[in-house]
């Protein structure tokens, strides 16, 4: 069976991540979306084991020294983290997991696993991304600032990426990345083992 594809959307805070993600599981039920554990207090319309699995810092801890994620980033003092068991799982069933994680995280992943599509999500501009952040109303000017200074300094990561997706309309985004999956699923280097006439010569 082939295994599944991992789709890797990432961005800077403020970027809607969030929300793309949400609207993309609504429409494609085949695709996993893996649940991250978190140091971050639950916000009051949050679950556990539906936005995040909400646990303390020693339990983090002990899941790094337990290599039990696959991977993970202090995102403004708070620890976030893939767990690794279902990730592989996912994908040895064949099944496409979708991580929706930060730029460090994604960077982390892309090394221990260069297989993925990393998908970059950026705002139509930086003062749209203000004007987003501000609009939250759930920071403090200082902390606005801080988040708005690390976004610049994100950007700047983008060719790490595979693909960028600029987040004008949440349905054209869910849309592009559809058309990047079903790209990526056709790419010969992803299907020469289902073709025998595809094989090189050395593994014929
Ligand atoms: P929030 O606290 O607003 O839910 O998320 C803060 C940031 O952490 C977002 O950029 C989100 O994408 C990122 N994030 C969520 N889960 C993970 C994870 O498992 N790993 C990493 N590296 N970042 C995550």
């Amino acid at each position: 069976m082939d295994q599944g594809l991992l789709i890797v959307l990432s961005g800077p805070s403020g970027t809607g991540k969030g929300t793309v993600c949400k609207v993309l599981m609504e429409k494609r039920s085949d695709i996993a979306l893996s649940i991250s554990c978190t140091t971050r207090k639950p916000r009051v319309d949050e679950k556990e084991g539906v936005h995040y699995f909400f646990i303390s810092e020693q339990e983090f801890n002990a899941l790094i020294e337990k290599e039990a994620f696959f991977e993970y980033a202090n995102v403004y003092d708070n620890y976030y983290g893939t767990p690794k068991s279902f990730v592989r799982s996912k994908l040895s069933e064949g099944k496409d997991v979708l991580l929706e994680i930060d730029v460090q995280g994604a960077l982390n992943a892309k090394k221990a696993f260069p297989d993925g599509v990393y998908i970059f999500l950026v705002p139509p501009s930086i003062e749209e991304l203000e004007c987003r952040i501000r609009s939250r109303g759930t920071e403090k000017e200082e902390q606005i600032q801080k988040r708005l200074s690390k976004a610049s300094g994100e950007m700047k990561l983008v060719d790490e990426y595979d693909y960028i997706i600029v987040n004008d309309r949440v349905d054209k985004v869910v849309k592009s990345i559809e058309n990047i999956i079903e790209a990526e699923k056709l790419k010969v280097s992803r299907n020469r083992e289902n073709f025998e006439y595809l094989r090189s010569d050395d593994q014929a």
